[in-house]
């Protein structure tokens, strides 16, 4: 079903050109209903609009806040009798998105008032963040850069590309530059390299690393010749963002296998999402699948408070008892850290279960991931 939905779609040949599948994407609800027919009839579709025109409608009203885009390669995904199913729940428009009434702000975590230089954010004293495109490749609904992700037009352009790099030059204090967006690998091989080939030249810099969903959503976009620009500014780290096991296809795992046999190392993201992700099974089979491939699973995030994203929220007490789950019966690599960005720039803070249960007098008292108590005779007090 699904390689003959992609092969179907949109002149998307066998050794297509990154490019071109981007220009084939499907951007309306209309296209959307062309590509996939049996769309309407389908539970997940049913569940959410009374009607195919109110669809449209809700599409419509998003449009100028939010575009709806997605490649053919993902679409191909979906699962059309799933009712949960965890591709179009990440694509398909809502009407939430207008009428969300928990999260009021667009920017709660205050990236845009840290901006000492067009497209920088330089909120922690050793890292800037890069805003380099508000391109996507498919852009997600529970977005955290809402307010400028899907309007091409809002990023800086390459004329202040000198301004942030003589910024970052003059700053010794920045450790670590993150190429972030949108998405970033939407910029030519050209770009890409001139700004690795820049970066590299600061001696105080001691991590470059790229956000990109590209291996999940497009992962023809990582070709030979932009993992060898990757393996010349070697050592490079690219943060990708796997949500759920169904991305891990073929596709992907050959497009992290190029990254990694070029000297990059990947790393994965998730955001913990209701209906969506927020499974102890489910995030368990994603974080092996990505260990599995090549992938060291980073950080779990609770989502952020984003105007229009609050029906993918979770609970924590859930994520907390997912952690939980993952704990002992999972290698530790294999375990992210589960984090919370805080609303009005405070930062990420991890989101930990407490182990530590109690100072006795023979020490300290603990409760395993099973339930089970021990005390170590460490930090016993003197007496
Ligand atoms: S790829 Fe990242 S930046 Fe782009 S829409 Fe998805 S979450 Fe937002």
């Amino acid at each position: 079903m699904r390689i003959e939905i992609y092969k179907k779609g949109r002149a998307v040949k066998q050794n297509y050109d990154w490019k071109e599948e981007l220009r084939s994407r499907i951007s309306s609800a209309d296209e959307l209903l062309e590509f996939m027919p049996d769309l309407p009839e389908s539970p997940l579709f049913r569940r959410l609009y009374a009607s195919v025109e109110d669809f449209r409608k809700v599409a419509e009203a998003m449009a100028g806040e939010f575009r709806f885009s997605v490649t053919p390669y993902y679409l191909s995904l979906a699962n059309l009798e799933n009712a949960r199913c965890p591709i179009l729940l990440q694509i398909l428009p809502r009407r939430e998105e207008l009428e969300d009434q928990v999260f009021q702000f667009p920017d709660p975590l205050a990236e845009d008032s840290h901006h000492p230089v067009d497209g920088l954010t330089h909120r922690y004293p050793d890292r800037v963040l890069w805003y380099l495109s508000h391109n996507c490749a498919v852009y997600c609904r529970f977005c955290m850069r809402k307010r400028k992700v899907s309007r091409s037009n809002s990023a800086p352009d390459r004329s202040s590309y000198s301004a942030a790099l003589d910024y970052i030059r003059n700053h010794k204090e920045i450790k670590e530059v993150i190429l972030s967006g949108g998405d970033p690998l939407s910029h030519s091989d050209q770009t890409i390299q001139f700004l690795l080939t820049e970066l590299r030249t600061i001696s105080h810099l001691s991590s470059l690393r790229i956000h990109s969903r590209m291996p999940v959503t497009l992962p023809s976009r990582i070709t030979d010749q932009l993992t060898d620009v990757m393996r010349q500014a070697f050592p490079v780290t690219l943060v990708t963002h796997f949500n759920h096991p169904v991305e891990i296809t073929e596709e992907a795992t050959s497009a992290v296998r190029r990254l990694r046999m070029n000297g990059v190392t990947v790393l994965n993201q998730t955001v913990l999402m209701r209906d969506i992700n927020d499974s102890t099974q489910t995030i368990e089979e994603l974080m092996l699948g990505l260990l599995r491939i090549g992938i060291k699973p980073y950080y779990l995030h609770q989502c952020d408070e984003v105007h229009g994203v609050s029906h993918f929220r979770a609970n924590i007490e859930t994520g907390l008892q997912i952690l939980r789950d993952l704990q002992g019966r999972n290698p530790g690599i294999a375990i992210p850290r589960y984090v919370i960005d805080l609303p009005g720039g405070g930062g990420k803070v991890p989101l930990e279960n407490q182990y530590l249960r109690r100072r006795t007098d023979d020490g300290l008292e603990f409760e395993n991931w099973s339930g089970l108590k021990f005390t170590t005779v460490q930090d016993r007090e003197d007496k």
